[in-house]
């Protein structure tokens, strides 16, 4: 069973663990306060530190030895996530930020501080996802929350829903208003939340965030981000024209609030470009390289590295 305190887990950091993620994690966090502080935003974004690959121990090192703690941590693998949650303690907030493929619903479903999948890219999913909140023995505290995956970039590789607004309307960006409206209509185990993006490592490499004077500007250099804010506004719209309505007081200010962002937030921003996408006005940023380190090339042989780390502890 997963322990409860921030401090009671049977790992050990070794102490060059704790200097070194500490280290890195304290350097990322003033990354975003400056640039946060340069933009004028009075909210900077939440930094969720993507640990996969990673071990336990480099976790929990964030974890426990920051200050403040490090609460948010991404992993984009159903069992690679679950597996840690179940050594690590409660007080960690998980991100799925991985392929969401309907059958492992259950498995996501099933951990009780998974704070949000921030991949939903089909109806599909979100049914599996709220049946299996549904079933679930012991129930969560509150929804789930879920951002929607956009595919921004529009390449093969890229998950997500086709973008709307913008120059090419049509009806491609209807899939992304069938979906929110679902989960807004028929989803009361999940709450919409936002949406999210990858994004092309191209744009990723362009504008450098500190030369900034506005949030066009930083608009007008990374396309990704760009095309994820404007369909922000546009799916707001939509679900507004359509008149789609919910029994749920969670979603007054999406469905009839007067504000065009409606509450959604946006998830954009990774190690390269963390300042733009702050400029841009992101609200989650996933760091993983900046926080941990380089990751290991071999998936088979970081998870057989971590293997020991990943045993349930001997009972005392
Ligand atoms: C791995 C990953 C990240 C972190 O990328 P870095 O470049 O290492 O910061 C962010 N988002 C997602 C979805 C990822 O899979």
């Amino acid at each position: 069973m997963a322990s409860s305190s921030l401090s009671s887990s049977h790992l050990r950091p070794t102490s060059e663990q704790v200097q070194r993620v500490s280290g890195q994690i304290q350097a990322v966090r003033q990354r975003i306060s400056q640039a946060a502080s340069h933009a004028k935003r009075r909210d900077p974004p939440r930094l969720v530190a993507i640990s996969k690959l990673h071990p336990p121990t480099s976790i929990l090192a964030a974890h426990t030895s920051c200050s403040p703690p490090q609460i948010h941590f991404g992993e984009n693998y159903a069992q690679e996530l679950e597996s840690k949650a179940k050594v690590l303690p409660s007080s960690v907030q998980w991100h799925f930020v991985g392929k969401l493929q309907s059958n492992k619903a259950k498995v996501l479903a099933a951990i009780p501080n998974l704070y949000l999948v921030e991949t939903l890219d089909s109806v599909k999913a979100a049914q599996a996802l709220q049946k299996a909140l549904v079933n679930l023995e012991t129930k969560r505290e509150g929804p789930l929350r879920v951002y929607l995956q956009v595919n921004t970039s529009g390449e093969d590789a890229k998950g997500g829903l086709p973008p709307l607004g913008g120059h090419e309307q049509g009806d491609k960006g209807g899939e992304l208003v069938q979906l929110a409206q679902t989960i807004v209509q028929d989803c009361d185990r999940l709450e919409l939340s936002g949406l999210m993006t990858i994004g092309a490592a191209a744009e990723s490499r362009k504008g450098d965030g500190n030369g900034f004077q506005s949030k066009e500007e930083a608009l007008e250099a990374n396309s990704d981000f760009r095309v994820l804010s404007e369909t922000r506004l546009a799916l707001v719209r939509a679900l507004r024209q359509a008149k789609v309505e919910s029994k749920n007081s969670r979603y007054t200010q999406l469905l009839s609030g007067d504000d065009e962002e409606g509450g959604l937030e946006l998830s954009m921003g990774m190690s390269a470009d963390l300042e733009v996408a702050i400029w841009a006005g992101s609200d989650n940023v996933r760091v993983g390289t900046d926080c941990f380190g380089v990751r290991p090339k071999s998936r088979d042989e970081a998870m057989e590295s971590m293997k020991h780390e990943l045993e349930p502890p001997a009972s005392a």
